[in-house]
């Protein structure tokens, strides 16, 4: 069965036949799709995975953004082949965005570049964090000989966007995104005329990256907390009214809302109306190993 359908359907075929695996580019779709291999956020998220998306280009799983808890087994569901990978592109290190590295590496090790924030607080950037995984005396030193990876660091200070990749007509860049005191970024990838924005955790306070993501084909959101949400919640994450505020501004063509450990279905409707009440377009609640068309 070829697919681009809901993930249900996928992973009831993945349980009874190995030929059921989901791959996101069936002939005659759009070039370039946008799949969701983990929907979850870093609490109890009801079998989501955590934050992870791959971009398709041609039909090939190309740039992998964010790595979180669990996403390994989607990442293989859906046909992917992390030789194609040509950026894995990480928001920041909370480990539900990054803690599945090691894993999508193992046992045969790979090849590609890895994108992500300077260091801050207390977490490390990308450089030290990578070798601190993969490095001599690194947690993961049995991979070392199997892994090539090719570091850029986005200083997450710089007020203007930072172009991370570029090949062809494929573009990614990055800016850094207020999540707390948490090192982080928002990323767009264009490919020709195709765009989506990946906003991150972040508390959607400071609008370079609504700039960065104006006109977006998608825009994927990360629900953090309530609508009443103070404190330390309200510094990481924004409130749904605000993503609703960000996707108007941003003039997106459709709004992708992930990261989801929302405690019931009633909290979910009620986020999405808060949403909704600012942002008229498209709005799609994401579900792992969904495949969006993105143009
Ligand atoms: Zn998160
Ligand atoms: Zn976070």
């Amino acid at each position: 069965m070829k697919h681009t359908l809901s993930c249900a359907a996928a992973i009831l075929s993945f349980t009874i036949s190995t030929s059921g695996w989901t791959a996101c580019l069936e002939p005659g779709a759009s070039r370039v799709q946008l799949q969701v291999l983990g929907s979850g956020g870093p609490r109890a998220s009801g079998g989501r995975a955590s934050a992870s998306y791959l971009v398709w280009i041609d039909g090939i799983g190309r740039i992998l953004v964010d790595a979180g808890g669990g996403t390994k087994d989607p990442f293989h569901q859906t046909g992917a082949n992390f030789d194609d990978i040509d950026l894995v592109a990480l928001s920041h290190l909370h480990p539900d965005h990054s803690a599945e590295l090691p894993a999508l590496l193992w046992p045969d090790g790979g090849r590609t570049r890895v994108s992500g924030p300077t260091a801050g607080d207390v977490f490390p950037s990308i450089e030290q964090f990578l070798n601190s995984l993969f490095g001599s005396g690194g947690a993961f030193e049995i991979l070392a000989p199997r892994v090539e990876l090719e570091t850029i660091t986005v200083d997450v200070t710089n007020a203007e966007p930072i172009e991370i990749y570029r090949e062809g007509d494929v573009l990614v860049r990055g800016v850094g995104v207020p999540h707390g005191s948490v090192p982080t970024i928002g990323y767009r990838v264009d490919v020709g005329g195709s765009s989506i924005a990946f906003a991150s955790d972040q508390n959607g306070s400071n609008p370079s990256f609504a700039e960065l993501a104006k006109d977006v084909d998608i825009l994927v959101v990360h629900f953090g907390g309530p609508e009443n949400s103070t404190g330390m919640i309200a510094a990481l994450h924004a409130k749904p009214s605000v993503w609703g505020q960000m996707g108007a501004t941003a003039n997106a063509r459709q709004v992708l809302v992930s990261h989801l450990n929302i405690p019931s279905a009633e909290e979910l409707e009620t986020r999405l109306g808060f949403l909704r009440e600012n942002y008229t377009g498209l709005v799609t609640v994401a579900e792992d190993l969904m495949c969006l068309d993105v143009r």
